[in-house]
């Protein structure tokens, strides 16, 4: 029999829509391997693994594509080989970054799913927002001691944010990276790491086939044998549903060598151009910074802008207003990061 001939078998797989999808993986730690390896060994044709942090011994107790020789290599480049060598039909592109500069705007927007497997509230926060921004559809995914929930928020739906307090959704997206989690450490294992990332991981290969899937939120206690949906109203007020308008996103030809100079030229002279980033050596905030504030002749990856990114452009005086440059793949000069 062939690699996927019991796929075959499945009423609502589409081996085809698989092979043809692209997954964004935010956090590769126990839950993103796990939900991973199971897209990988699905078919899944591209997957794109963001992660700055790295592996640890406390991940060996449950993360699959982690052994004691990784101890202190990356987490997303250790994983991409692990996936690699599980599913030969899957492209893995491993970023070691923080979300906010290992995947652009345009990339969570034509992904074909974006899944969150972060321990780090600031970072979901982040990411949610993000995917707000881009219009994107966000599958996240959190564990507790026994069980955990999956959550899949679609863009005009409720979000991460809509279903926490004023006070949450004001923590800050320092730090930035999962290891710092804000919250104190909770206890974790493979048993429940594995149960909630193959949940995602089921989810995500329905909404991939063009399944149908069940109500947004569900709460899974396995402790208690129950998994219970859970309803979670759009919050008019809550900060996070900004949505960059398409009509206002310019495309700009992006390579490595890319610099905040090379974006001058295409802004008018009262036209700021931005970042979601902060710039190295300035405190984290959310609030977007100005590139003509970094050396002009750093690259753009330097100075932590993602690949693919979507920079705010505020032109000052009056009327003031936005606009948006988006970096896009160069075509012929340079090489496309
Ligand atoms: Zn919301």
């Amino acid at each position: 029999m062939g690699r996927f001939d019991r796929h075959a078998l499945i009423d609502g797989w589409d081996q085809q829509r698989l092979a043809e999808a692209t997954v964004v993986v935010c956090g590769v730690g126990a839950l993103g391997s796990q939900c991973a390896q199971a897209l990988a060994l699905a078919g899944v044709g591209r997957l794109v693994l963001c992660d700055p942090d790295d592996v640890s011994e406390s991940n060996l107790s449950r993360a699959p594509l982690f052994r004691a020789d990784d101890i202190g290599r990356p987490k997303a480049p250790t994983a991409a080989r692990g996936l690699a060598a599980l599913s030969p039909v899957t492209r893995v592109e491993a970023r070691t970054a923080p979300l906010v500069s290992g995947v652009g705007l345009a990339e969570l927007r034509d992904a074909s799913l974006v899944v969150s497997c972060l321990d780090s509230l600031a970072a979901r926060l982040q990411l949610a927002g993000r995917c707000q921004l881009a219009g994107a559809a966000l599958l996240d995914g959190g564990t507790s001691a026994w069980g955990g929930e999956v959550r899949l928020y679609e863009p005009a739906g409720p979000c991460f944010g809509c279903g926490l307090t004023p006070r949450d959704r004001a923590t800050q997206d320092d730090p930035w990276a999962c290891a710092d989690a804000v919250v104190p450490e909770a206890g974790a294992s493979a048993p429940v790491s594995a149960l909630i990332g193959s949940w995602l991981a089921v989810t995500a290969v329905r909404l991939l086939c063009g399944a149908t899937t069940g109500p947004g939120v569900i709460r899974v206690d396995a402790a208690g044998g129950t998994a219970t949906p859970v309803t979670v109203p759009r919050d008019p007020d809550c900060p996070l549903h900004s949505r960059i308008p398409a009509d206002l996103v310019a495309p700009v030809p992006d390579t490595v060598l890319s610099t905040p100079a090379d974006l001058t030229d295409h802004l008018a002279p009262e036209e700021t151009v931005m970042t979601w980033a902060p710039l190295p050596g300035s405190p984290p905030t959310r609030e977007s910074t100005r590139l003509a504030d970094a050396p002009p002749r750093a690259r753009l990856a330097d100075l932590g802008v993602a690949p693919r990114e979507i920079l705010p452009v505020l032109r000052a005086g009056r009327p003031r207003g936005i606009r948006y440059l988006e970096l896009a793949e160069a075509d012929g000069k340079g090489t496309p990061r």
